[in-house]
């Protein structure tokens, strides 16, 4: 009780001192509704993917999942700022961070013709226990961030993922499938049908859990699917 009132306090003197400072790398900013400066602004790994046909991210689907588009806006990396980004808003609790990621790349789907005929963002579904345990869907975070600057909606709930799956780390691709293909259902079809629908994740690594939540999604009547991710770590 006592040492988390220091806390706050400690944190409250800092904010006095540092009123604004850099996510990325603690320099000052002057402009309050930014997160980052813009020297990591465009650190940030870019693909400009957004507005590239064929590009890697469809490519890594084809066979796998019909898409109307799919991109994602950055490389994962090691050695970039946005791994620590993505470590912030996934085990931090900095959901600041992911809606601002996800309002950039609202603004590159905005600039990209390739998604305008998008009706709703669905978050890509965390077990129900998980969500409870981290407080927050970080794709639901970015979904937010995105929905603020495209002005369409999140359908939050309308897809849930149903139970755990053994550790997916050591298996083969096609196993990792059979592993998680039956773990995503749809609860509200009258919200999901006749739509073209975005689903948002992360970070693709496999495709996966996409690939198994995307099918899910494409078995509702007259409805297309385009996938964004905030990063991109397939080989
Ligand atoms: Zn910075």
């Amino acid at each position: 009780m006592m040492i988390a009132r220091l806390k706050n306090i400690f944190n409250s003197t800092l904010h006095l001192f540092y009123p604004h400072v850099c996510t990325g790398c603690g320099s000052d900013l002057l402009e309050e509704d930014n997160l980052l400066c813009l020297r990591c602004i465009n650190d940030l790994p870019d693909t400009n993917f957004a507005n590239m046909p064929n590009n890697p991210v469809e490519k890594y689907f084809w066979g796998r999942l019909t898409l109307t588009a799919a991109y994602s806006q950055f490389y994962f990396s090691k050695e970039f700022l946005i791994q620590h980004l993505i470590h912030q808003l996934k085990y931090k609790g900095d959901t600041e961070i992911g809606f601002y990621l996800g309002e950039l790349m609202g603004r590159s789907i905005l600039q990209s013709d390739r998604f305008n005929s998008i009706h709703a963002l669905i978050p890509l579904p965390l077990y129900a226990d998980k969500e409870r345990k981290r407080g927050y869907n970080q794709a639901a975070i970015i979904c937010n961030g995105m929905s603020s600057v495209m002005n369409v909606p999140v359908l939050n709930g309308a897809v849930i993922r149903q139970h755990a799956t053994e550790t997916q780390t050591r298996k083969h691709r096609t196993e990792r499938w059979e592993n998680v293909k039956g773990s995503f259902k749809i609860v509200k079809e009258n919200e999901v049908k006749n739509k073209h629908l975005l689903l948002v994740d992360d970070v693709v690594t496999t495709g996966a859990t996409l690939e198994a939540c995307g099918n899910i999604i494409l078995q509702v009547p007259n409805v297309k699917l385009s996938i964004a991710t905030l990063a991109y770590a397939a080989k």
